[in-house]
């Protein structure tokens, strides 16, 4: 696929990962963030990681410059999306906010321009109705830590179109990715899945059933998963999940309730991974 122009709004623990992984895959590629501090941190934790995987090997010596070359960091939004093909946006769950930079981003970009969101749970239709070009409303739904996670779910919308949803599975290509394609429902296919093993493991932590160690060490070495499912919840970050969940218990009822013992743990500030602890202490 050709070179695009690809601005990624929200530096966070998503927008980072998508933000260079584009850039690796040759794309030009401008990451936005309102917070001049989280961008900042951003670019220093993307350039840890052109770094080390320069060093061990991972990209060849012209991917890593161009990469670093083709990175801009930037807190206007008009600067960093006006002449984009592409924006994943990338910033907290919360529909709210979603609607409100899909209608910004409306206005600033080129009409032609296709806009996607990496929500986990909610609606393209119902963010694509708010802006004058719901055909070129898409989710593309990325996996954490972005780098290494070889997924995108690609959510169609009710008016998506075909050829959004085809740009959408290019793009998805073009980054060493494979797409699936999902008719939209709250949650998709593994949100909606992976929600609800997350939370039964914190019910199973919260009723004393055992320690959070053995919930994970239980689950990978019994039914082979890669990473027990309180380790993963701590890597997407506590606050972000109770948001899925909150989300999912609004729209799909009684079985997504969230867990209080994540409430509890996002009300003392322990939101896993990025804040220092979680359900383990990171420090
Ligand atoms: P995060 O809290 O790490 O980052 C969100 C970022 O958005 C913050 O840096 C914040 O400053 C920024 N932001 C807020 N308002 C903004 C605005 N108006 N303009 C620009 N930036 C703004 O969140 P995250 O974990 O990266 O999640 C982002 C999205 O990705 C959410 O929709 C989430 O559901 C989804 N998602 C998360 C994961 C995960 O594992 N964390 C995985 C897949 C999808």
């Amino acid at each position: 696929m050709n070179t695009l122009q690809i601005t990624v709004v929200g530096a966070g623990v998503m927008g980072k990962g998508i933000a260079y992984s584009c850039a690796v895959s040759g794309h030009k590629v401008y990451l936005n963030d309102k917070n001049e501090e989280v961008l900042a941190k951003s670019k220093s934790d993307i350039e840890e990681l052109l770094n080390s995987s320069f060093e061990k090997g991972f990209l060849q010596k012209d991917v890593y410059e161009n990469a670093k070359e083709n990175l801009k960091f930037e807190t206007d939004l008009t600067v960093a999306a006006k002449d984009a093909d592409l924006v994943i946006e990338a910033v907290l769950e919360k529909m709210d906010l979603k609607i409100s930079i899909f209608q910004q981003l409306d206005k600033i970009c080129k009409p032609e321009a296709i806009l996607a969101t990496n929500t986990s749970t909610m609606s393209p239709t119902e963010i694509g109705a708010q802006t004058s070009r719901p055909d070129k409303v898409v989710a593309m739904h990325f996996f954490n830590p972005v780098h290494k996670m070889k997924l995108v779910e690609v959510i169609r919308g009710l008016e998506t179109s075909d050829e959004t949803v085809q740009v959408a599975k290019d793009v998805s290509t073009s980054l060493n990715k494979q797409a699936v394609e999902v008719n939209e429902f709250p949650g998709f296919v593994t949100s909606r899945m992976n929600c609800l093993i997350g939370n039964e493991a914190m019910n199973l932590l919260m009723e004393g059933v055992a320690s959070a160690e053995d919930i994970d060490k239980a689950m990978k070495l019994g039914l082979n998963h890669p990473m027990g499912p309180l380790e993963l919840a701590d890597l997407v970050g506590l606050d972000t999940r109770l948001r899925n969940m909150e989300y999912l218990y609004q729209t799909l009822g009684e079985k997504y309730r969230p867990c209080p013992l994540l409430i509890k743990y996002v009300k003392a500030g322990r939101l896993g991974k990025k804040s220092g602890s979680g359900f383990y202490d990171y420090n």
